[in-house]
């Protein structure tokens, strides 16, 4: 295949890094590769060499790397109408909401283009509707330790993790946290100022950790007796990550807002906030917007996808996959320096007690590429097609490097 004009192939990888870290900021921990090409579950560098992606640009390419008929539709759009502005009506918008509204639960939906902007809106949302239903006092939000929601200084705000804010403060006033599986906890600090609960069904970023048995639900409970909104960020976990369309489902726990992320666009960047429709008067004409959000362009990139995990079996086949990738993570405890295996659907961790850099930067010296996250956890993310063979490899792959960070560790001198 031959590259598109303006594609970087003719620099080779040194050529691509030397260049990245002479102009782009150093705000990356970036692996030495330079990555051109990707197809299915696999990604190619600018030397040739190909790496089994269990990253997939952290969980967004869900349905892998350039699958087929992606290309076409992005090209008839963008040849057709890329971006107008959100001061006009565009069908691919309207026709992405319907179907994302029919597939959750009686709402309005806002887009924009990143999972930290999906969520400031939902935050401006839940304090503007608290204050206008409730009073001015109401605007407090309770989020949770360890958990992750942007970049942004809300999003930021409500994230539970004092490594993202360093250097920041001060953060946004009004936000408040608890941890994560603690009932009493969240109980004792909702008071009549909190507008919402803000959470991740399961914290991604924090570990791949799971809510406890009951622990949503008994949320959902607290928030409607508090009047309290619910807001789940499945950023990282909503369409079909966990195995289910959205993670709310697979735990029967249903919230007030909604956000999506990531995989959204197929690809390319999207992002959205679903409200329960009593909940929308409150962003009125000019009380939010964003220039970019849900342009033609992106919205039917994401219709496109959306409709493809819709499509009869599609989830079924990934939950089959899921257990299967979990089954064989399962296999992996044995090994000493493993901790601990956990996760849901296509989203699995393996926790270590050693540093899980040196073993992800093996993977990929062995072509496999995943994810560390909190130091020693191994995060995967595979597509949600992802096919046996390749699960089977990664394993083997990720087995090998587990097992030699324990010959290392043994071979460290004390
Ligand atoms: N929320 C969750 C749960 C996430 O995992 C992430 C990103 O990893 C975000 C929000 C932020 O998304 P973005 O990087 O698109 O702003």
């Amino acid at each position: 295949m031959s590259p598109p004009s303006g594609s970087t192939k003719e620099l080779t990888r040194a050529d691509i890094i030397q260049k990245a870290d002479a102009f782009l900021m150093p705000n990356y921990a970036r692996f030495p590769i330079a990555l051109v090409r990707g197809e299915g579950s696999w990604v190619w560098d600018a030397d040739g060499k190909k790496y089994l992606d269990f990253v997939g640009g952290i969980a967004v390419m869900s349905l892998g790397h350039a699958p087929e008929g992606f290309a076409d539709v992005v090209k008839q759009q963008a040849a057709t109408l890329a971006h107008v502005s959100n001061l006009y009506y565009t069908a691919p918008q309207a026709e992405l909401a319907e179907e994302l509204v029919k597939a959750s639960f009686p709402s309005k939906v806002f887009f924009c283009n990143s999972g930290t902007e999906a969520n400031e809106a939902a935050i401006k949302l839940a304090r503007k509707y608290g204050k206008e239903t409730h009073g001015d006092e109401k605007y407090e939000i309770v989020a949770l330790f360890n958990s992750f929601h942007g970049r942004t200084f809300g999003s930021l705000s409500a994230t539970g993790q004092v490594k993202y804010h360093k250097g920041f403060e001060p953060l946004v006033p009004g936000f408040f946290h608890v941890p994560f599986n603690d009932l009493v906890a969240l109980e004792a600090i909702l008071g009549m100022r909190t507008a919402a609960v803000m959470m991740e069904p399961v914290q991604a970023e924090g570990g791949v950790v799971m809510p406890s048995e009951d622990y949503l639900r008994k949320v959902r409970e607290m928030c409607t007796k508090k009047k309290t909104l619910l807001i789940f960020d499945e950023v990282q976990v909503g369409l079909g990550r966990t195995g289910k369309l959205f993670a709310y489902q697979q735990f029967g726990v249903e919230p007030d807002i909604l956000t999506l992320g990531k995989s959204l666009g197929g690809g390319l960047p999207m992002a959205a906030m679903l409200a329960k429709t009593e909940l929308a008067s409150a962003l009125g004409p000019g009380s939010h917007a964003v220039t970019m959000g849900g342009s033609p362009l992106v919205a039917q990139a994401g219709l496109w996808a959306f409709r493809k995990l819709m499509e009869n079996g599609f989830l079924e086949k990934s939950r089959q996959m899921g257990a299967y990738l979990r089954e064989k993570l399962e296999g992996l405890r044995a090994i000493p320096p493993v901790q601990d295996v956990r996760g849901i659907g296509m989203i699995q961790a393996v926790e270590l007690n050693v540093p899980a850099r040196p073993v992800a930067a093996m993977c990929l010296e062995e072509g496999l590429l995943v994810t560390v996250v909190q130091d020693r956890v191994v995060r995967l993310v595979p597509p949600l097609n992802v096919k046996r063979a390749e699960v089977d490899r990664a394993i083997k792959i990720l087995e090998e490097a587990i097992r030699q960070a324990e010959k290392e560790r043994g071979s460290a001198p004390a």
